[in-house]
């Protein structure tokens, strides 16, 4: 169980793929990665080893943007279908989470009662939910946070949106999550040794914020909506 994510100039799904690598020893059961190119959001994902989705990604992909997911099932077996990134209906939207979704029953029978999900996972409740608020008018930030103040327990999670691919959106609570800044380039991480090749420097990220990462910033809001100031620490780890 672990996220990755990267945003900046240089080839994605490699730099996922090595971070996936570095977070295996924690165990897991299946891995995905979702990059932005061309062509909108491609998903790769496989049950099994890095190794066995390394030889499902396209390897001429070209992307400079993504997220990566080591699973380890709470809800569904290990499985294609069941492996993140998820994605919402239309495709737009993509997820990767770690955790349990507490309530995922209730809200899907409150609000996704015409949706016809793919996976057992509670995770995909939460990207369906998403895009039924934009659905509904709202703006991915806005529906982000709409989503976030109705779920129950443990998340952290990183979003990619095929209209808007200059940020990650991303939001934890009771999951470990941090942000690692660069020069031209900034990471997602649920633990810092999956990024400690790249950056040091890490933004400890609060339960029940958001956070906006693109390349060359990092924007934090709590669920109120205002913007939160905070500096990186420099993680010491030998790599
Ligand atoms: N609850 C989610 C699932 O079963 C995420 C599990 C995890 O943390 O990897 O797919």
């Amino acid at each position: 169980c672990g996220i990755v994510g990267y945003i900046g100039n240089t080839d994605a799904k490699e730099i996922l793929l090595k971070g996936l690598e570095k977070l295996e020893y924690r165990g897991y059961d299946s891995a995905g990665i979702a990059v932005v190119t061309e062509s909108g959001v491609q998903v790769f994902k496989e049950k099994g080893r890095i190794a066995d989705l390394r030889s499902v990604v396209d390897e001429t992909v070209l992307a400079h943007t993504g997220i990566g997911h080591t699973r380890w099932a709470t809800h569904g077996v290990p499985s294609h279908n069941n492996a993140h990134p998820h994605q919402s209906t239309s495709g737009r939207l993509t997820l990767v989470h770690n955790g349990v979704i507490e309530n995922y029953l209730g809200l899907k029978r409150e609000y996704l009662e015409d949706v016809t999900f793919v996976s057992d996972t509670d995770t995909e409740i939460i990207v369906q939910l998403i895009e039924k608020f934009v659905n509904d008018g709202l703006e991915v930030e806005a529906a982000f946070r709409k989503t976030l103040m109705l779920l129950k327990g443990s998340y952290a999670l990183a979003l990619l949106d095929n209209q808007n691919e200059d940020v990650i959106f991303v939001a934890k609570n009771k999951s470990p999550l941090l942000v690692g800044v660069g020069s031209d380039f900034n990471v997602v991480a649920s633990d810092a040794m999956a990024m400690i090749q790249v950056t040091d420097q890490y933004l400890e990220i609060m339960d029940k914020e958001m956070v906006f990462v693109s390349k060359e910033k990092v924007t934090i809001k709590n669920l109120e909506g205002e913007e939160i100031l905070r500096a990186p620490y420099t993680a010491e780890i030998d790599a």
